[in-house]
């Protein structure tokens, strides 16, 4: 029941029934549409609205590149999950947010209101920042699961002709671990299909040192990375900005830390994949004092839109600084455990204000990330993900290959159960100090 709460121009009554929307059904959207709907129950509405039928488990996205898995593997088909649960499933882009109106459009022309939205569209990818970049120029992407798809199948072509491979993140990227992870991958591939051998690899990066991440590093990730990049004979390029990429070579320069080029490279290449700076959802970054310049959400400590306090934001397009100013432009990374805290927090929020009450609940954006590295992996914690910080370590070995193995199927899991935070999740992570909600 809602007592009369006044929301940012929406005035609610006893009787009325919240309509809540959520735009983008990705790694945040989708748990934050199970979470509003398990905890608003069915006096309250809940619309989820994904730019497609089906879910994808993006962390899965390198798997699909080279082969080890099938696209439709890390696929879920959202509507029968979703609608069993009572929530409403619309597959259309939204094309609008007129916020003053608590209004959006969608691609097929239809409006529709709110009393309040969660906005978690993910990223915009900006290949077309750097000349010859992305799927449809000539660097492959892992960004999208019909990107690794089509990577998969320039992978398989390559395969037939190998030659010099080149694997890293553009400059004013914030997504490091992916990138990272494709390199060793893609190595451990080779390895096993005997043609490593034929294969130079080359990790181009715009942070100033390995396993800096978009974090300022997380406890000793510069020394094990680096050592493993030197097990593989990985060579390695810092303080990179990418100038362009062709069909057989890409263009870098290198810089020191004053951030003079000491070095232009033109790396020969016959496979090349970057992840690119992120940007904001167009229709998002669109409206007027909404986003930062880069078209990522404002928002408060409880996630919310300080102008439009009815808009919530959770998930790669919100905006936070990076986490230190670094030669090369790089942004802090917004992994999946932080952005569940965001999505509990905004949870409570919102229950908090349709009961006439103010927000309280803030997120803990603690980062725990685990990245394969084809035949074993390296487990990162940083609690909080923005220093200063209270626990940080990464760990090294083979248990983290099968732990990313094991996550991938229990997130998928929980999207087709909707049950977003099991008990053993909420108690194993209480054990080792990790909780979703401050305080
Ligand atoms: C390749 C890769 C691997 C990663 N691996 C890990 C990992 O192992 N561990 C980890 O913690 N983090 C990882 N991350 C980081 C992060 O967890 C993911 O990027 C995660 O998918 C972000 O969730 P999100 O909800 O913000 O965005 P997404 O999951 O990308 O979801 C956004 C959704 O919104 C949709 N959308 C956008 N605009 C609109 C619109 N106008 N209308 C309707 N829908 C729209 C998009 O199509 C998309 O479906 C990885 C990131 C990448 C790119």
């Amino acid at each position: 029941m809602i007592a009369n709460a006044a929301i940012s121009g929406t005035y609610l009554k006893e009787t009325d029934m919240a309509h809540i929307i959520v735009i983008g059904a990705g790694v945040g959207g989708m748990p934050a549409a199970y979470d509003l709907k398990n905890t608003l129950g069915k006096d309250h509405e809940v619309t989820l609205i994904g730019s497609s039928e089906y879910f994808q488990f993006t962390p899965s996205n390198p798997w699909v590149a080279v082969g080890w898995r099938k696209p439709e593997q890390v696929l879920v088909p959202i509507r029968q999950h979703v609608e069993k649960k009572g929530i409403r499933f619309i597959a259309q882009m939204v094309t609008q947010l007129e916020p003053e109106q608590n209004r959006i459009s969608l691609a097929d022309g239809q409006t529709l209101n709110y009393d309040y939205l969660v906005i978690t569209t993910g990223p915009q990818l900006a290949f077309d920042e750097i000349p010859g970049m992305g799927p449809e120029r000539h660097t492959q992407s892992v960004c999208t699961t019909p990107h690794a798809e089509q990577a998969g199948k320039a992978y398989q072509a390559f395969l037939k002709n190998p030659g010099p491979v080149v694997i890293g993140a553009a400059q004013g990227a914030s997504c490091f671990g992916p990138a990272y992870e494709f390199a060793m991958i893609v190595d451990a591939d080779l390895r096993k299909r005997k043609l490593r051998d034929q294969v130079p690899i080359t990790f181009v990066t715009s942070e100033p040192y390995v396993g800096h991440m978009g974090l300022g590093g997380v406890g000793d990730s510069q020394g094990l990375l680096e050592s493993e990049m030197r097990q593989r004979h990985i060579k390695w390029i810092t303080n990179a900005k990418l100038l362009e990429a062709t069909d057989s070579s890409v263009k870098v320069a290198e810089h020191n830390s004053q951030g003079e080029v000491i070095k232009e490279h033109e790396l020969p290449t016959r496979y090349s994949m970057f992840i690119p700076a992120f940007k904001g959802a167009d229709a998002i970054a669109a409206v007027k004092d909404l986003c930062n310049p880069r078209g990522f959400v404002l928002i408060d400590e409880f996630q919310r839109n300080p102008t439009y306090q009815n808009v919530y934001s959770a998930g790669v397009c919100v905006a936070i600084p990076p986490v230190e100013v670094t030669t090369v432009p790089t942004g802090a990374p917004k992994t999946g455990y932080m952005i569940e805290s965001m999505v509990s927090a905004i949870t409570h929020n919102i229950v908090a204000t349709i009961a006439g009450e103010q927000p309280t609940y803030r997120a803990t954006w603690n980062a725990i990330c685990l990245a394969d590295l084809g035949d074993n992996g390296m487990a990162f914690v940083a609690l909080p993900q923005i220093p200063p910080r209270n626990v940080t370590w990464t760990k090294k070995g083979k248990w983290v290959h099968l732990a990313k193995i094991a996550f991938e199927k229990y997130f998928m899991r929980k999207m087709r159960t909707g049950n977003t935070e099991p008990a053993y999740e909420k108690y194993v992570l209480k054990a080792l100090g990790i909780a979703r909600l401050k305080g």
